[in-house]
């Protein structure tokens, strides 16, 4: 019985040892990986196309006043839409 209790003890110990050394690499491997994450996100940047609600990366997307556009003429139905609400207003 007394080996069993030994063994029983051995085992906790070695669990809680791991236990630490896991969340010591995770943290390790956070603080490593945190950087490189921020990078790809914004290499690979998804916009939406305010006309057509289209995603389309950005690197491919047009920019216009603070909208995305997926192609020119998009974006000139959009501005030419937002001129004349502009006129009603007025
Ligand atoms: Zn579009």
């Amino acid at each position: 019985m007394n080996l069993l209790l030994i063994r029983l003890i051995i085992f906790a110990v070695l669990f809680f040892a791991g236990l630490k050394l896991y969340r010591m690499y995770r943290e390790w491997k956070l603080d490593r990986d945190g950087p490189q994450q921020e990078g790809d996100e914004a290499g690979n940047r998804m916009v939406r196309c305010r006309w057509c609600q289209v995603h389309l990366p950005e690197d491919d997307a047009l920019r216009e006043k603070g909208d995305w556009f997926c192609s020119g003429d998009h974006r000139d139905k959009y501005l030419s839409e937002q001129t004349e609400e502009q006129n009603k207003d007025d």
